[in-house]
């Protein structure tokens, strides 16, 4: 059983988390969406809005699980048998950040792989940071965000 965690913070979901889960589909048997919970980190949204916007958006989709956890992301892997990670690379940034931590993963998690895909180009400008300055802005962000949810 092909087991991946899709880690992140999903403060809040974009279209661009869910173009790349959806393009990993075909490669695992499994997806667990992970919020990864850092309690030095500052979110805009509660944990249980950011799980419950997840479960709504992934709900028709019997291969993806919805989670969270504190710590390692390696350790949790780990845990529940995943023996892969999935990330999305959008930019030089991206890939320099990511680099390090895949390699760390690597080793921590005892041979765990971070499977990569590139960000299709009409989603690599979208992140959780440009929607987060949209709402607190008083913009309308819901062309970056998944139909199934509303923010108000
Ligand atoms: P983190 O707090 O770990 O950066 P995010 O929620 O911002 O978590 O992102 C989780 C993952 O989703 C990251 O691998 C990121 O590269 C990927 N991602 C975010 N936005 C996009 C996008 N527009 N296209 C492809 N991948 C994306």
């Amino acid at each position: 059983m092909k087991i991946a965690v899709f880690p992140g913070s999903f403060d809040p979901i974009t279209i661009g988390h869910v173009d790349l889960v959806t393009r990993a589909m075909p490669l695992f048997d499994e997806i667990v969406v992970a919020v990864g919970v850092n309690t030095s980190k500052k979110y805009l949204f509660s944990l249980d809005q950011r799980l419950e916007w997840l479960r709504q958006v992934f709900k028709a989709n019997p291969k993806i699980r919805v989670d969270y956890f504190q710590n390692l992301t390696a350790h949790y892997c780990q845990r529940i048998g995943a023996r892969y990670l999935l990330r999305g690379l959008r930019n030089g940034s991206d890939f320099d950040y990511e680099k390090t931590i895949s390699q760390l993963n690597h080793i921590v998690g005892g041979g765990i792989e971070t499977v990569f895909l590139i960000a299709q180009p009409e989603m690599s400008h979208i992140s959780s940071t440009i929607v987060r300055e949209i709402i607190t802005g008083g913009g309308d962000a819901t062309p970056f965000i998944p139909k199934e949810i509303q923010i108000t």
